[in-house]
């Protein structure tokens, strides 16, 4: 894979040309946050957008914000929380592009209130592979704009973007934390919750088994209505080397999982800085250095409103049975704001997010289970998370793909898309 990282505007176009001429074109790629292949061109090359980082302009009374595509949502979140603003939807790390953010069509814990980050941009600029550049908005009439919003990167390179930013009284946010026993009970209190809190979001114990199976500790919150409008700056400790094979095996998993309900999982009401509630990972530098050198597997897939638990009781028991649980099992209930994207990952129903160790087959095997039970409810995973799903099951969760194709630039490809193909 070349890789090539423009630091001025005027050196893209070149860099396309030459990107698309290669035998598996080109890709433009933000921090590289996604955990799989759709941010990869092996064999072929990328554009690193990080360099073209600029804040264009920023209007302090509505809000609106425009930003070349490189541009994080940590500098957006630096221009935006001391006038009082915040990122509308915010992934669990802020050290993605603005372009990535869009391309994903990245959801955050506010679904049920915000759904995703593409129902906030109202327009971006994308840059084409046969030389021309389109401002492409919310009127747009020719599918350009969902067929981006969620689209991977395959329909051009998005350069800017115009977003509209969240009104804030405060940087701070006040939580809850209520620990549940079972699964039912998730449900009982997301949907009780979720008419006054912005954010949801369950951590569960997916080694718990028998009467414990389901259970987790629910956080609900919502922006301080007043107090200070602060950035942080917060960093933590690093994992320096990879952590030895061991460390999280079934035994040390089901101790740390025993212990955290137990202490954590006591209910408490608090007020806590933006960082660590949105962005814990962010201050550990290297955490995915915890999973050894044969590194993990993250699973993220969602399951439609009506099948829900009956689906993801499933797959707690499928996870708990092969006794590869993570720690950071993720359970959310998306609302029923429709997603903007052709391809957008996001759909009403619950999404679980998991990370396994990387045991080889056994994991493999674990995996393919689990895309059963998601395919018979008539789920999907989520691309940017994936580094195996099957073309099948892509295909099957992801209705809209012969809307998306005539979209396609033919100039650009990922080593996702191809895998895809197969
Ligand atoms: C700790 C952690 C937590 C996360 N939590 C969440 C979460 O809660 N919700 C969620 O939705 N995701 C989450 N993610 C995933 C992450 O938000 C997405 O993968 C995001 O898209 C990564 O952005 P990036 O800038 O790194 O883009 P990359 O990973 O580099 O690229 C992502 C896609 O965007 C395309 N792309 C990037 N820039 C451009 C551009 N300028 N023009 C055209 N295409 C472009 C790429 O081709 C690729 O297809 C998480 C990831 C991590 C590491």
């Amino acid at each position: 894979m070349r890789a090539a990282r423009p630091a001025f505007r005027d050196e893209l176009g070149g860099l396309i040309r030459t990107g698309a001429a290669d035998d598996h074109g080109v890709l433009a790629v933000g921090m590289m946050r996604s955990y799989g292949d759709s941010c990869l061109n092996g064999d072929g090359s990328v554009i690193e957008m990080s360099g073209l980082d600029h804040l264009i302009s920023f209007d302090r009374q509505t809000g609106v914000i425009k930003a070349e595509a490189g541009v994080t949502l940590d500098e957006i979140l630096r221009v935006a929380i001391p006038a009082g603003y915040f990122l509308p939807v915010t992934p669990g790390t802020k050290f993605v592009t603005l372009g990535g953010a869009l391309a994903n069509d990245v959801h955050g814990k506010n679904h049920h209130h915000a759904g995703t980050f593409g129902r906030w941009v109202r327009q971006f600029t994308l840059a084409r592979t046969d030389g021309s550049e389109r401002v492409v908005g919310r009127d747009d009439t020719s599918g350009l704009f969902a067929a981006t919003i969620g689209g991977l990167g395959l329909t051009g390179v998005i350069t800017r973007v115009t977003l509209e930013l969240m009104p804030i009284a405060s940087s701070r946010i006040d939580l809850q934390t209520v620990p549940f026993g079972k699964l039912s009970e998730f449900f009982s209190l997301a949907a009780e919750s979720e008419p006054s809190h912005d954010y949801t979001v369950a951590w569960i114990d997916c080694l718990a088994q028998g009467s414990k199976l389901g259970r987790g500790i629910f956080t609900r919150a919502r922006h301080s209505l007043d107090g200070e409008l602060r950035v942080s700056d917060k960093k933590g400790p690093s994992i320096p080397v990879e952590a030895p094979g061991f460390l999280l095996n079934r035994l040390s998993l089901a101790a740390f999982n025993e212990a955290y309900y137990r202490i954590a999982g006591r209910p408490r009401a608090t007020s806590s800085c933006y960082d660590p509630f949105f962005y814990p990972l962010d201050a550990i530098g290297g955490w995915n250095r915890l999973y050894g050198r044969l590194g993990f597997y993250q699973y993220q897939s969602v399951v439609p409103a009506a099948v829900a638990e009956v689906a993801t009781t499933a797959m707690l028991q499928t996870i708990a049975a092969a006794g590869q649980g993570s720690f950071l099992a993720v359970l959310k209930t998306f609302g029923d704001v429709p997603s903007p994207g052709l391809l957008s990952f996001p759909m009403q129903g619950t999404t679980l997010a998991l990370d396994f160790a990387n045991r080889g087959r056994s994991t493999l095997s674990l995996l393919d289970k689990l895309d059963a039970i998601v395919r018979e409810a008539g789920g999907r995973l989520y691309p940017a998370k994936d580094g195996r799903l099957p073309p099948a099951m892509f295909r099957a969760g992801y209705r809209a793909l012969d809307q998306f194709t005539p979209h396609m630039d033919p100039g650009l490809s990922s080593t996702f898309w191809r895998r895809m193909q197969l």
